[in-house]
């Protein structure tokens, strides 16, 4: 499988924001965007005025990144919330926030979206009973999502048992039990990622 192997604190530099793309980090004064918000490179600190193609392109390349996508993935996602009833940019941002991968994160039993991802591959979670292990799958409403009983007592999983979690409104978490269950599609207005989808929707249909 395909993935992205540069140095994430560049992703959230070159996009001036932060993607929390490295866990607990993301949270701490070690945050590189902490100590140098600007893009990086030897003219990181020149930026030119920004054309309206270039806004629609740094908002997908934002989008992409979140959510730990290749241009492949992305763009393809992209395709099918096209033909989905409803508005584009909205059908995109549910189909990325119902991924596999994202679900676990939003649940709380990753630190980061990489890092769930890679949960998922090497196998410890059951979606409704059975084993899934592709990141990219979506999790329909009603699913239940529980770690594995045999991953129970990894370190990783041991930890998250005695923390709080807080989880958007379209899903619950049973942390005691490592289960929780999707409820319904999330609306625009539960999906809190920093996106003006529209200005993607506006760069693919050029
Ligand atoms: Fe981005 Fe996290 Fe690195 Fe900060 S620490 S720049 S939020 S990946």
């Amino acid at each position: 499988m395909a993935r992205y192997t540069d140095a994430s604190c560049r992703l959230c530099r070159r996009e001036s924001q932060k993607l929390f793309l490295k866990g607990e980090r993301c949270y701490s004064v070690k945050c590189a965007l902490e100590k140098r918000n600007y893009a990086p490179g030897q003219h990181g600190q020149n930026r030119k005025k920004i054309s309206d193609y270039g806004l629609q392109l740094r908002e997908k390349q934002k989008a992409k990144r979140f959510y730990g996508l290749l241009e492949t993935q992305f763009r393809n996602t992209f395709e099918k919330a096209a033909k989905k009833k409803g508005i584009t940019g909205e059908n995109l941002l549910v189909m990325l926030e119902t991924r596999m991968d994202n679900v676990v994160f939003r649940m709380g039993f990753a630190s980061s979206r990489k890092e769930a991802r890679q949960l998922v591959t090497h196998g410890h979670f059951l979606v409704n009973g059975k084993k899934l292990d592709i990141p990219s799958a979506h999790v329909k409403p009603g699913s239940v999502v529980k770690v594995k009983e045999k991953s129970h007592n990894s370190p990783k999983f041991k930890e998250i048992k005695d923390m709080s979690i807080s989880v958007p409104a379209w899903i619950t978490v049973n942390v005691e039990k490592l289960e929780g269950s999707v409820l319904a599609l999330p609306r625009r207005e539960e999906i809190d990622t920093p996106i003006a989808e529209h200005l993607i929707v506006e760069l693919y249909s050029k």
